[in-house]
């Protein structure tokens, strides 16, 4: 079984301003990040699509003990595309030590932030972020 869609491909469309998911053919829902099979129904007659890049905040957490590279406190939130899918992500632009409960329900715009090559990473990476909208 073939991807229909790669997490290289999602971040080289991040990389170009652009949110890749995947509709069904079978029962329209939306999928992403990339999975081999609709998030739904699991169906694989899925269809590579351009996602609005706008969501609400569903949840967070604020990291506090980073793993190599990053640098804390940082946010981390778990954003609801238009489109249904959730999507997790670094929440920029908001100081964590001020991080409330406020910030669920709130709109964001996806975006990307390129991770450099670490010790333990196997090259460039892209990490899904998201901002304020
Ligand atoms: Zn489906």
């Amino acid at each position: 079984m073939q991807y229909p869609l790669t997490y290289k491909q999602f971040y080289e469309g991040l990389k170009q301003g652009k949110v890749l998911g995947l509709k069904c053919r079978s029962c329209g829902a939306y999928t992403a990040p990339p999975k081999m099979c609709c998030a739904e129904c699991t169906g694989s007659n899925l269809e590579v699509v351009e996602l609005s890049g706008r969501g609400e905040i569903k949840t967070f957490t604020v990291i506090r003990v980073p793993p190599e590279g990053f640098t804390a406190p940082y946010i981390v939130a778990m954003a609801e595309l238009e489109e249904g899918p959730w999507l997790l992500g670094n929440l920029e632009g908001v100081d964590a030590d001020q991080a409330s409960l406020d910030l669920i329900g709130k709109k964001v715009k996806v975006g990307h932030k390129v991770i450099p090559p670490m010790r333990y990473s196997a090259g460039e990476g892209v990490a899904v972020t998201f901002s304020l909208a």
